[in-house]
């Protein structure tokens, strides 16, 4: 919450030739929002006025800008929201894209969404669950357009970091030499917005050749063109024009090309034809070294109980647990305190409550039910068939697990069984696991199911 009242303080000062200033009303106000959002805004205005080379963040007082929109508090939309506001662009800059009366470069400047500079391979901390993505993105961007990687089709949860490869293979493009204008990036939403306003506009024509002439085309979010059927018709053929001409795709969804139901057959199987890379939920071990590697990176001290403290609890997505450890730090700075784990239980108060939203006994037995095909009644049932005794141990087992209920508490939810019973399910289902890797993926995989 911090941040979005203080960034609201953010006011215009002026525009003067290439340079805008901003002013913030106090000094840790300006040291904060400069550190964490100086290139962003600097990016932010120059997408909107190409002139502008830098910004200026200085202390002081004047007009208020528009309050920031939406209500998406993670660091991203936050970052988002400062986009400059429609301030009238400075009347010495008739260089601006906004005032261009030639429509086809129009659509042709406004094709590709800025890249975040902050999203670079360097700043990508790899971890098991995400090395083969990484490793694919790499190449992608060493040797765009190899047919082996092409299309190369990144899936995976939300917040896990497909965007941020994305633009890291876009980055590390544009440092080898390729001219940005080659490079285009561009969320799936954005694609149909731009495809409907070039109809609009009867510039369907400058906006196909314009996407035709890029080498690299980056697509983000590509589920969103479910049920889309003409913007999906009109991506298909990009897609297909570019990759017979050896250019590179690059594609994100949040599920695999043969899930992704509602997408045409022929995209989908075409999607397939590369490399398919999944992003897989974060370990432990990896929310530590991203934590580690992002507080570093802030030069904050935060010591490791914290961080473990977070990796256990905000377990799903890395944009919170980045927002949760950002969230820590500004607050550390603003009262000058040492950040510790009392201070972390207290500030992240509201998230935490959010997380620690557990699973019910009932969800585990309809889930882990579902997942060995048979019927719920059998949980609570004296059936003692192996069919069926075996999954009720990993219900019992999971119980214990994900929820805080006592060993009694868990027996009675199983049709009044004893507490001894879940006790030896427990440990049961504990030595299977470390004797039989299929089983202990097949639960750790239920498991999973049940946190998201
Ligand atoms: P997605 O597009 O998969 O929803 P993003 O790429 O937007 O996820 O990632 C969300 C946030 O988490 C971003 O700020 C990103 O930098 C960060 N992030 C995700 N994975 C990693 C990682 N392995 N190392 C560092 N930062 C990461
Ligand atoms: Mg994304």
């Amino acid at each position: 919450m911090e941040y979005r009242s203080w960034l609201r303080q953010m006011t215009l000062a002026g525009i003067d030739g290439d340079e805008v200033t901003v002013l913030l009303p106090t000094r840790f106000l300006r040291d904060w929002v400069k550190s964490h959002y100086g290139e962003k805004i600097t990016l932010l205005w120059q997408q909107a006025h190409p002139a502008i080379r830098r910004v200026d963040i200085r202390v002081g007082k004047g007009r208020t800008a528009d309050a920031p929109h939406g209500e998406d508090r993670t660091a991203g939309g936050l970052a988002e929201s400062l986009a400059p506001s429609p301030a009238p662009p400075p009347a010495h800059a008739p260089a601006l894209a906004r005032t261009s009366t030639n429509a086809g470069l129009r659509v042709a400047e406004e094709m590709t969404a800025p890249l975040d500079q902050r999203f670079t391979f360097d700043s990508f901390v790899v971890g098991k669950p995400n090395e083969f993505a990484y490793a694919c993105a790499r190449r992608v961007a060493e040797n765009p357009g190899c047919k082996e990687f092409n299309p190369l089709f990144l899936y995976g949860g939300v917040g896990l970091g497909k965007t941020h490869l994305m633009h890291a293979v876009g980055l590390e493009l544009t440092r080898r030499g390729a001219a940005p204008a080659t490079v285009a990036y561009m969320s799936a939403e954005k694609f149909m917005y731009r495809f409907i306003a070039a109809i609009r506009s009867q510039q369907t024509i400058e906006f196909k050749d314009h996407l035709r002439s890029v080498d690299v085309l980056m697509i983000d979010d590509l589920q969103f063109l479910i049920g889309k059927d003409n913007t999906q018709e009109e991506f298909f053929h990009t897609f297909n024009a570019l990759v017979d001409a050896g250019k590179q795709i690059v594609v994100s969804a949040d599920k695999s090309p043969s899930d992704l139901s509602g997408l045409e057959d022929r995209l989908r199987t075409r999607l397939g034809c590369g490399m398919v890379a999944d992003l897989h939920a974060t370990t432990f071990e990896l929310r530590i070294s991203i934590l580690e590697a992002k507080a570093t990176r802030a030069q904050a001290d935060v010591p490791s109980r914290v961080l473990d403290f977070l990796a256990h609890k905000i377990t799903t997505n890395v944009r919170e647990l980045e927002g949760s450890l950002n969230r820590l730090i500004a607050h550390a700075h603003l009262f000058n305190r040492p950040v510790t784990l009392e201070t972390a239980q207290e500030v992240l108060h509201d998230i935490l409550k959010a997380h620690d939203r557990r699973v019910t006994i009932d969800e585990i037995q309809r889930r882990v039910a579902e997942h060995y095909n048979m019927r719920i009644g059998d949980m609570v049932s004296a059936r003692r068939a192996r069919a069926v005794a075996r999954p009720r141990q990993v219900a019992m087992y999971l119980a214990k697990q994900l929820t805080s209920r006592s060993l009694p508490e868990i027996g009675k939810k199983f049709g009044n069984r004893d507490h001894t019973t879940v006790m030896h399910a427990c440990s049961r289902v504990q030595e299977l696991i470390a004797a039989d890797s299929s089983f202990a993926e097949d639960v750790d995989l239920l498991k999973k199911m049940l946190e998201s």
